[in-house]
């Protein structure tokens, strides 16, 4: 069996930065109380590194909730906080850290020029994730598309099209053709971000590939959209967010094994899974490891 690491595939400057922001904040408040809304960013083994270092991830559905409650520091993720939120938290005391990348607020950014010079915004992208979530609450005129089927939508004379940075390229580009053909006045702009996009072609552009395993967290819009291009590939893929989930079944010893990551999936976690699949190769044995937390952030 041949084992390989996916190129690029892993943490994206977005998340590097908001993990850096974390610890830097404790650093600097080393005894305040401090919180994060929501997970940092989508890994389940981020959010348990964090608290070991007392950083508690709040659920974003009782944000407003905890802002009323609690107090200290708060760190808003890397995909963007709604602007009313961010002030809310600031008027009941809160020191407020914003992790968002860069890349999110970029996009936030074209958005409100557009809505100044008069435009009704599509966005396309995932309904109650984060991102889209910070970007809807900018304005009324900005409407969620979600799929192909843009049948809710109105006729207006000036539209502006994008979308949230994590989208597949291949799914963009058929709502993006629908669109093109009930709206061809429409302004588009792609902002899937640079990170996404590589990653996305690493996979398409893999030859002999038997079996894709893509490690990360399903909460990961990222993470799923690497899977299921993949599958679109026809490539035989596991989604994985450990080690531990290798099933032996799928393994033999004439295949090519991948292995890619999702942008917020923990270098430390796909390093195991290619020990693990690297030993298998060698030895025919797949011993599985326990994870040390310690090793995550
Ligand atoms: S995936 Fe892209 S937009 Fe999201 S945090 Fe990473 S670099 Fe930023």
């Amino acid at each position: 069996m041949n084992v390989f690491q996916v190129s690029p595939s892993g943490y994206c400057k977005g998340v590097v930065n908001a993990i850096t922001i974390a610890k830097k904040t404790r650093r600097q408040y080393p005894d305040s109380p401090i919180y994060v809304a929501g997970m940092i960013v989508h890994n389940v083994y981020v959010a348990e590194a964090l608290k070991k270092l007392d950083i508690i991830t709040l659920e974003r559905e009782n944000l407003k909730q905890y802002l009323d409650t609690l107090g200290g520091v708060i760190i808003f993720s890397a995909h963007g906080i709604a602007p009313k939120i961010k002030e809310y938290a600031l008027d009941k005391g809160w020191i407020v850290v914003d992790a968002s990348c860069v890349d999110v607020l970029y996009t936030q950014q074209i958005i409100k020029e557009k809505l100044e010079e008069d435009y009704e915004i599509f966005y396309i992208g995932k309904k109650n994730h984060p991102e889209a979530e910070a970007v809807l609450s900018l304005c009324e005129r900005i409407h969620l598309v979600e799929n192909e089927d843009i049948s809710n939508l109105k006729q207006y004379p000036k539209v502006f099209v994008t979308n949230q940075t994590t989208m597949s390229v291949n799914e963009l580009s058929d709502i993006y053709l629908n669109i093109q053909n009930q709206y061809p006045h429409a302004l588009i702009q792609n902002e899937i971000c640079h990170a996404t996009s590589q990653r996305q072609q690493a996979i398409k552009d893999l030859k002999d590939c038997d079996l894709l395993y893509v490690v990360g967290d399903p909460h990961s819009n990222n993470t799923r959209q690497l899977a299921n291009i993949a599958s679109n590939c026809g490539i035989k893929t596991r989604m994985i967010e450990t080690a531990k989930e290798i099933d032996i079944n799928d393994l033999s010893a004439d295949i090519n094994v991948y292995v890619t990551s999702g942008a917020s999936t923990p270098p430390y976690l796909s390093r195991q899974v290619l020990q693990c699949l690297k030993e298998y190769a060698d030895t025919g044995i797949l011993n599985t490891y326990e994870i040390d937390i310690n090793k995550i952030l």
